[in-house]
């Protein structure tokens, strides 16, 4: 009797002793950290390396992911969207532009890219190394009243960069942009990108685009497909467009004499969407170029520089993949 009840015990420790041991595998494979305090964790930039400078913008291209569903990639907190890419006789590729905003620490910082594939999900990480770019210094002279503005042109001022704020507040999923960015207007660089601006003698926040001084009336071409985000008649930039290209990826045009186009227009690389002028705060007849890519501000002419020449990529890379010809190179820095 004795005996019999010891057994029967030995067995249900024996019952427990197995359950234990499950419930240990079970939780190692969910919490694997917790189980080995002592794991180091992921290194990073394991999958490249990228260096670029302030205000440029870096080709970043994930390849052999030919079934990935989405590819994301996250940069000092702002968000990069790959798209599809395909060359003839490659495996299909991801490709993304990261912008390096003007203002942004040099150092090295971490790209996380993840890689969606229907529910499966992996991390790549690869280290971006943004060197310091020598902006130039300007000094301006400016009427007093465009300068230091009085509490009425403040308020103005904040509230219409409330509204441009919002209006660019959304990434499209969709890549609009088909081709090579052209020049919205040909003429000589008058205000470099990114220079520390001095305005009748007191520092002002850096120049955020590129002035391109050009004869009043002159042609203000879109400079790549695209839909009209925004048109404004601004305190500062005076009369503007803002065109989005999907993604992220926004081009502006200030100081305009005329807009020909409206809110929600489609307009394609080349359009005339208006005219140079000196509206807002200009000393002359200038076209203000800018540009902002998931956030950063970067350099309108470091566009020219991107590699994709032969205009045959899908409207919507990511829905409707289709064989196209571009040929981007894997790691380059647009503009040195
Ligand atoms: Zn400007």
């Amino acid at each position: 009797m004795m005996m019999t009840a010891l057994k029967r015990a030995h067995r249900r420790f024996a019952r427990l002793d197995r359950t234990l041991i499950m419930a240990v595998v079970l939780l190692s494979s969910v919490f694997p950290v917790e189980l080995f305090p002592n794991t180091p964790p992921a290194p990073k930039g394991l999958d490249g390396q990228y260096s670029g400078k302030q205000g440029q913008v870096l080709v970043v291209k994930v390849k052999g992911e030919e079934q990935a569903t989405e590819v994301k990639g996250t940069f000092l907190s702002r968000t990069i969207p790959f798209f599809r890419e395909f060359r003839p006789g490659e495996p299909a590729g991801y490709i993304g532009l990261l912008g390096i905003d003007m203002q942004d620490e040099p150092g090295t910082y971490e790209l996380a890219v993840e890689v969606k594939q229907g529910e499966q999900a992996k991390q790549l990480s690869f280290n971006v190394l943004v060197a310091k770019e020598k902006f130039a210094v300007e000094h301006l002279k400016l009427p007093k009243e465009k300068v230091d503005l009085d509490e009425k042109s403040v308020a103005r001022w904040k509230a219409e960069q409330q509204l441009v704020q919002q209006a660019l507040a959304e990434n499209s999923r969709l890549k609009l942009w088909h081709s090579n960015f052209v020049e919205p207007v040909s003429g000589k660089r008058t205000g470099i990108f990114g220079s520390v601006r001095i305005m009748n003698g007191k520092p002002r926040n850096p120049h955020n685009g590129e002035d391109i001084g050009a004869p009043m009336g002159a042609d203000v071409a879109a400079s790549n497909d695209g839909v009209v985000r925004l048109t404004v008649d601004h305190i500062f930039s005076g009369r503007g467009v803002y065109v989005d290209h999907g993604l992220g990826f926004y081009t502006m045009y200030f100081h305009l004499s005329d807009v020909l186009v409206k809110d929600g227009d489609l307009v394609t690389a080349g359009q005339i969407i208006g005219k140079v002028g000196a509206t807002g705060r200009a000393t002359g007849p200038h076209l203000h170029w800018g540009v902002k890519l998931n956030g950063a501000r970067v350099n309108p002419y470091t566009l020219l520089d991107l590699p994709f020449k032969n205009g045959s990529s899908p409207a919507n890379s990511i829905a409707t993949p289709k064989p196209e010809t571009t040929s981007a190179p894997e790691a380059v820095p647009v503009k040195q």
